[in-house]
């Protein structure tokens, strides 16, 4: 080859510029580092508790049925405030994100509350009680990289003597005493398995005892659609449309879900989340639970984006799951202040 030539030919490629190219957002399993663990819920939480032990409380509210491993709660603001706000972050041992979204307001809200003039003035109007986890049983499991489709808790429902992660367990999402018997009977070892009777589990038990004792405005409970299915929506409860009372509280419900959902775009495509249109089933679900029994304006938000080809990405990096968290925070703290109005 001339000199020419390869002058040529080395000038060519030193005018290509560099091109970088991004991964493709994933599911990582086991988890990457940076997510809250079971284990550590504790001493996470009480150090939210030490941030502002005036205002924030570290409640254990039950235990899990099997294992027993605790439920926390912390309670956080005022005595003086008028509402309370249920938030939970899981019923689903794979849907983590949830978790780690109200882990991060109860952070907000116990570090904001003496220097921003807004987390301050919702605090004045709202009670939270959080709940990162009402399955600690599956959240053990699938955080500790035992079994990644772990979805219910460990209730021995073969009744062998036996925890088999993969098969055992109720879906707790499923076990609220609402429409529990128009819900399909389906084998025990079902992903969606409602259980033996309603509320026949502890960890929904907590949640019932805690509805009776507090009166909720507002109950949000995070998911995160695996499928990808209802990824990016918030899903209302069921609506009787006889009810006139009721339907005044769904029109309330619909409109806080909408807000939510304009301040918070998508993960990985464009556009924002939706508010699901298709009528809710009757399940025993918490939403409609809280909704049908105790007239709280309760939302089921799905976090968890897909991608392009349609693939649901509901436990990404530690870098990308900070992004998601922080999107939730700004909007939360966007809609809860306007309501103040
Ligand atoms: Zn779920």
């Amino acid at each position: 080859m001339s000199l020419k030539l390869t002058r040529l030919i080395c000038l060519i490629f030193m005018s290509i510029p560099f091109v970088t190219v991004a991964a493709a957002p994933k599911n990582i399993y086991p988890l990457d580092k940076g997510y809250l663990l079971e284990k550590n819920l504790y001493p996470d939480m009480l150090e939210i508790q030490e941030i502002n032990p005036e205002l924030v409380k570290l409640h254990i509210l039950g235990f899990s049925g099997t294992e027993e491993l605790p439920i926390y709660a912390l309670e956080i603001g005022y005595p003086t405030a008028a509402k309370n706000v249920l938030m939970i972050g899981q019923h689903h041992s794979d849907e983590v994100l949830g978790v780690e979204i109200v882990f991060s307001w109860a952070e907000k809200l116990a570090k904001g509350v003496d220097s921003e003039k807004k987390i301050e003035a919702i605090l004045h109007q709202y009670k939270f009680w959080i709940i990162p986890t009402i399955n600690p049983e599956g959240y053990k499991v699938f955080t500790e990289g035992l079994y990644r489709y772990k979805r219910k808790n460990n209730r021995d429902t073969n009744q062998n003597n036996q925890i088999e992660i993969q098969w055992d367990g109720v879906d707790l999402n499923r076990n609220y005493p609402v429409f529990w018997d128009e819900d399909s009977t389906l084998p025990p070892t079902h992903r969606y398995y409602k259980g033996p009777s309603p509320a026949s589990e502890p960890e929904v038990q907590v949640i019932i005892s805690l509805a009776q004792k507090q009166h909720f405005d507002f109950a949000i409970f995070y998911h995160s659609s695996s499928t990808g299915s209802f990824s990016e929506k918030i899903l209302l409860p069921f609506l009787d449309e006889e009810n006139e009372n009721q339907k005044r509280i769904y029109e309330e419900t619909l409109v806080f879900a909408q807000k939510l959902a304009e301040n918070l775009k998508r993960d990985y495509l464009r556009g924002k989340y939706e508010v699901s249109k298709v009528s809710s089933s009757r399940v025993g679900n918490a939403r409609n639970y809280f909704f049908h029994i105790h007239n709280t304006r309760a939302i089921l938000i799905e976090v968890g984006g897909i991608d392009k080809k349609s693939k649901s990405i509901v436990y990404p990096s530690a870098r990308m799951k900070e992004k998601i968290v922080k999107k939730h925070m700004v909007a939360l703290e966007k809609v809860f202040y306007e309501s103040l109005k």
